[in-house]
């Protein structure tokens, strides 16, 4: 299994090391050409949307990856990752536009940019959360399945082959959603 981590900018080798540690090949995803390798998997880290939405359309690789993702490749977003699945987008940055879900950017405001938390993630119980400056989701198309929620907001939803996380799952040591995306990509669940 080979999973192609988007590398332009943010936090991407903390996903490259996870994948790794549970026995999964990842390479990084800079240009065109590195899709060549056909991942069975797609990851959008965490960063700053907008930096990595116009390094996206400058490397002509908004549409590449937009129908890699349409004709059915798992992909997992993380915060900034989520933004650009996102349909639509509250601020306006412009995404690769797959998942039926509305991104409202910066959804905590500044003073409660980043925080810590545990909340229940899918059916695997009480998982760590760390939130930086994240989105929250809302506007769920009908496909979309609520997967965790604080405080009353939408935090991961999936829609079929596609993951979203407002979350850094990569950042602590719990493995439970890299697990869930990599059961994804071998089509157990
Ligand atoms: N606030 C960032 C954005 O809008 C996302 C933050 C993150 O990925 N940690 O792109």
């Amino acid at each position: 299994m080979r999973i192609g981590v988007l590398a332009l900018q943010g936090a991407f080798i903390e996903h490259i090391r996870m994948l790794n540690n549970l026995g999964a090949e990842a390479f990084e995803i800079r240009n065109s050409l590195d899709l060549l390798e056909k991942p069975d998997g797609l990851v959008f880290p965490g960063g700053e949307s907008t930096v990595m939405s116009k390094l996206l359309s400058d490397l002509g690789l908004f549409e590449k990856l937009r129908s890699l993702i349409i004709s059915g490749t798992p992909v997992m977003g993380t915060c900034a990752g989520l933004i650009l699945l996102a349909k639509n987008v509250e601020g306006g940055v412009p995404s690769i536009a797959t998942m039926d879900i509305t991104a409202v950017r910066n959804a905590y405001g500044r003073q409660l940019g980043s925080f810590e938390t545990v909340a229940p993630f899918a059916d695997a119980g009480n998982i760590p959360m760390t939130f930086i400056r994240a989105p929250v989701i809302s506007n769920l198309g009908k496909n979309v399945r609520v997967l965790a929620e604080v405080d009353g907001k939408i935090v991961a939803v999936r829609e079929e082959n596609q993951l979203a996380l407002s979350f850094h799952p990569e950042l602590g040591q719990d493995t439970t959603v890299h697990t869930y995306f990599l059961n994804m990509v071998s089509g157990t669940i």
